[in-house]
This record gives structure tokens, sequence and C-alpha cells, in this order.
């Protein structure tokens, strides 16, 4: 999604947060991969996540540095399984695996206190 996107998705409100700062609380590390947890807009169901470091977490390098403010990031669309609505996560993460910005279309990340799903 580019800069104009990104812009009115903003302007719009509704699902989009970001900042420049680490959010802490949003991610378990558990070495080989990271856990995000997600929020379904539709019918409030709970999902966790686990991505892998070598090969779902993506490097911002070349002309990918460009479009986004992490030195990792993600770009996903997950599917739950109670009303099956695609959710579709950007989520950008520091060098230490820490969120610094999120977009999620039809949904939103929660922090892993907040997560009330299966564990
Ligand atoms: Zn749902």
């Amino acid at each position: 999604m580019g800069f104009l996107a990104d812009l009115l998705q903003r302007l719009k409100g509704g699902s989009s947060q970001s900042g420049p700062r680490p959010q802490v609380g949003f991610t378990t590390d558990d070495g080989q991969a990271l856990w995000i947890y997600l929020e379904c807009e539709n019918c409030g169901e709970h999902i966790k996540l686990r991505l892998r470091k070598t090969s779902e977490i993506q490097r911002r390098e070349g002309l990918d540095r460009e479009e986004g403010p992490g030195e990792f990031f993600i770009r996903k669309t997950i599917i739950g399984s109670r009303c099956y609505r695609p959710l579709e996560a950007e989520i950008e993460f520091d060098r230490r695996y820490q969120v610094i910005a999120s977009k999620v279309k039809n949904g939103r990340l929660i922090p892993r206190s907040e997560y009330k799903g299966e564990q």
C-alpha cells in the first residue's frame, strides 16, 4: 500500500494505528518466531499468529526500505475460524522485533494481555 492510500486510511480513522516508538507487549518472541495477536473487527474472534523470523518476517532492504519505518515487516492475510472474513495485516517491526506500526484491515492488533483466544 502506498503513501496516499496509507494517508487516506489514517484520515478515515478506523482500524489503523501507528507510531514511531516501539509498542511494547504486542509480541511474544520464542527465539525462532514471533507471535502476534489479532482481533477480528467483524465477529470479535481473537487470533494468534506465529511468524517465523527466517521466512515470514521480511527485512526492509533495497527498494522496500522506503516503503515503511520498520527494520522488518510482514504483510499477511489471516483468516479466522469464526466468520472467515480476511484480516489484512501490515506490521512494521524494529530491529528487536518490537511493533512500531501496524495497520490491520477488518481487525486490529491487540496486546498479548488482551488476547483471550486459545492458548
Ligand atoms: Zn471474524
